[in-house]
């Protein structure tokens, strides 16, 4: 396997640091508001390629933070007059929703920043003591002139830096490369813990990611991700953070995503093209399709979301199911067919080495759909166990991108089938009333059903 290495610049091949382990640490939200189809594509990417590491047998230990301190959490929770703890306690609800709705496979564990402020402090001691941090006016700094390396992951040349000055802001701009903040002497209307040696003060946020990946994944780990935005400043302090504070190499992999934009412009409050996950669910489109359209151009490629796009995700995942549902209703003789399982075993080789390289999710897809299409033009021709086979493979296609509908959402088959038994008696005596209540309940999860010759046969819309 070889991907694109934001730190090398190039496209690497991959060498875990433990064999058939990857530690994988993700940047995640700031739960201040709902969060919006820009930072879905992160997350969403980040689940594609934790689930193809998945399939290809790794054993991924995930952690994804979750900050619950910073200026934009503590700026709400003084809008909205309410604790910053119950502020943050409402997106994290939100935000754990969505990730199921998206079908996102949960994180191992999701560290939250005021969790661990003691791992923090602990961190900025070691900093102190190796002379990488200084305290000024009641707060602490990081000393970017001290870290030979600084500037590496984003490229900022040396004649860039600011040296000696610094700034408390947590989110600034490349021309402000200067001394960044690990530990915020406490001001009016925001919460404070007390340290012995720095005084009352909160962290900065940089500083909550270095503590918390080599908390749960160990100071060396193997793949760290987030969106382009993460790469200056936040990834590179988390890097200087870290290396200074160990002494060796943080994490062996940077994968970082493309922004999204809407309808080609930047996604904007004032332009009106601002979407939460959940505003696109209001206007009625179905979470398989957002997922799908997320997911199905190149992570290092900027995307463009529409509504366009979404009706032909929608295309695209009726033609999947559709074609399971062909399968499902053929009725096949025993047997296996040679040509069958050899372009099953060839489709899965050229899926694999797309997805191999640099994760081409647009190839690995034409793979997949040209698959369909192929068999679609022999259905008559096969027998049951290509049939089964057939679906072990969609199923395993579905294990990386997950974009059909959730087995645990769905009713289980003899619940269906009994409902349709119901329906059928209660046609026999006439009571249409009935039937349709039935049809319309099934209906409301998300089953059709179809009257055939042999019978009423149901599939998912
Ligand atoms: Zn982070």
């Amino acid at each position: 396997m070889k991907f694109y290495n934001t730190l090398t610049n190039k496209v690497d091949e991959f060498h875990e640091i433990d064999k058939g382990k990857i530690g994988l640490y993700t940047c995640g939200p700031t739960v201040y508001d709902y969060a919006h189809i820009g930072n879905f594509r992160s997350y969403i990417v980040e689940d594609l390629v934790k689930r193809y590491f998945l399939y290809r047998g790794y054993n991924v230990n995930h952690v994804m933070n979750i900050t619950d301190i910073d200026d934009k959490t503590i700026r709400k929770s003084n809008q909205m007059g309410v604790s910053l703890n119950e502020v943050t306690a409402i997106y994290i609800k939100a935000f754990l929703e969505d990730v199921e709705t998206l079908n996102i496979v949960k994180a191992d564990v999701y560290p939250r920043a005021t969790e661990h402020i003691n791992e923090m402090l602990t961190l900025i001691d070691k900093l102190m003591e190796k002379g990488f941090a200084y305290t000024k006016d009641n707060s602490v700094y990081f000393s970017i002139a001290k870290f030979p390396e600084y500037g590496k992951l984003a490229n900022i040349s040396r004649e860039n830096l600011k040296t000696g000055v610094s700034v408390d802001s947590d989110e600034y701009e490349k021309d402000d490369v200067t001394d960044f903040v690990l530990w915020k002497g406490k001001k009016e209307e925001e919460p404070f813990w007390s340290s012995e040696k720095y005084g009352e003060g909160r962290p900065g946020w940089h500083i909550e990611c270095s503590a918390m990946s080599s908390k749960y994944l160990g100071d060396h780990f193997d793949i760290h991700m987030g969106g382009v935005d993460n790469i200056f400043p936040h990834h590179e302090n988390e890097i200087a953070q870290s290396q200074c504070a160990t002494g060796e190499q943080f994490v062996n992999y940077w994968i970082h995503c493309q922004h999204l934009v809407v309808d080609n412009q930047k996604m904007s409050k004032s332009l009106g093209n601002f979407y939460t996950l959940r505003d696109i669910l209001d206007k009625g489109f179905d979470p398989m399709e957002i997922r799908y359209l997320l997911i199905s151009s190149h992570y290092r490629k900027m995307l463009n979301f529409s509504f366009d796009g979404l009706l032909q995700a929608r295309q695209a995942l009726k033609r999947i199911n559709d074609f399971i549902f062909t399968l499902n209703g053929l009725n096949p003789a025993e047997g296996e067919t040679v040509a069958i399982t050899t372009l099953l075993n060839e489709s899965e080789a050229h899926f694999q080495s797309d997805m191999d390289d640099d994760f081409n999710i647009s190839g690995a897809l034409g793979v997949f759909f040209d698959f369909i299409y192929q068999i679609n033009l022999k259905l008559q021709e096969l027998k049951k166990q290509d049939i089964k086979n057939i679906l072990d493979f969609i199923n395993r296609i579905d294990s990386v991108i997950g974009v059909l509908k959730q087995k645990e959402e769905k009713m289980l088959d003899a619940e269906i089938e009994e409902k349709i038994k119901q329906r059928q008696e209660a046609r026999k005596e006439k009571n249409f009333k009935l039937a349709d209540a039935i049809r319309d309940e099934l209906k409301s999860k998300g089953i059709l059903l179809i009257d055939t010759p042999d019978g009423v046969r149901w599939k998912y819309e």
